[in-house]
């Protein structure tokens, strides 16, 4: 294990490519939030809103997921602990199976368990209570700012072991099969493929694929190359490099 070397078939340029740089423009675009705590919803939507969005509040999940339904949000804020039948993990489950609209969380300062299960289904980012309006805002920019940057990489299609990595179609391969993952788990898993053969800090990896403005906590790599190993299981060259990070091929 870990003698293959990623092998690059097209050009081998940086993944993303340099997006950080696109500005964001608001322009109306929608983002749904989901907090039943009427105070914490008021303030996060007054500073979105601040910054040119649409914001739609909801109390609980059930009228979160019919706003997403109904208006197609840029991005959606939950709150983990919600009343009802669904909490803010159920929300995620539910988008991620349906669709891949960024999801911000809202976590309680000790809900470590919580904040590691959403991030495996697939939850793009958290921010712990209490928390400023100002850094949620800056999270929600940074993921808006990669999801809307233009994909000014060519198309590439990157050969790791058994692994085949189609950066054109955001498709993994084993074999015939096409493997399942998260968009976040896609670009981390491009992102090593296409530096394939070096070794990669976790602060490497979070400014390259979560973006230099993410000022989050490094065991999120860690959480998302759990998910790649439980996906992909040896077929994937994957190492850790122990007190840096870790390096595919
Ligand atoms: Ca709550």
């Amino acid at each position: 294990m870990g003698a293959m070397p990623a092998r690059a078939r097209g050009p081998r340029v940086p993944y993303p490519a340099g997006g950080r740089l696109v500005p964001v423009t608001a322009d109306g675009e929608t983002i749904v939030v989901i907090e039943d705590d009427r105070n914490i919803s008021d303030l996060v939507a007054l500073y979105l809103r601040r910054e040119g969005f649409r914001v739609l509040q909801a109390e609980d999940a059930e009228k979160g997921l019919a706003y997403v339904d109904r208006d197609r949000p840029k991005l959606v804020v939950v709150d983990i602990g919600l009343p009802g039948e669904l909490d803010g993990l159920d929300v995620c489950r539910r988008l991620r199976s349906s669709g891949d609209v960024p999801v911000v969380m809202l976590t309680a300062r000790d809900d470590e368990v919580d904040r590691v299960i959403g991030l495996e289904l697939g939850a793009d980012d958290y921010v712990t209570k209490p928390f400023s309006p100002r850094e949620l805002v800056a999270r929600v920019r940074a993921i808006l700012r990669r999801a809307g940057a233009p994909n000014r990489t060519e198309p590439s299609v990157l050969e790791v072991g058994e692994i085949v990595v189609d950066t054109g179609r955001r498709e993994v391969r084993q074999g015939e099969t096409v493997v399942a993952l998260t968009s976040r788990e896609f670009d981390l898993l491009a992102y090593l493929a296409v530096n394939g053969g070096l070794a990669l800090s976790r602060r490497q990896l979070l400014d390259g694929v979560w973006g230099e403005g993410w000022y989050g906590d490094e065991r999120t790599v860690d959480v998302h190359v759990r998910q790649l190993r439980k996906k992909l299981g040896d077929a994937l060259p994957l190492t850790t490099v122990w007190g840096v990070g870790y390096r595919l091929g």
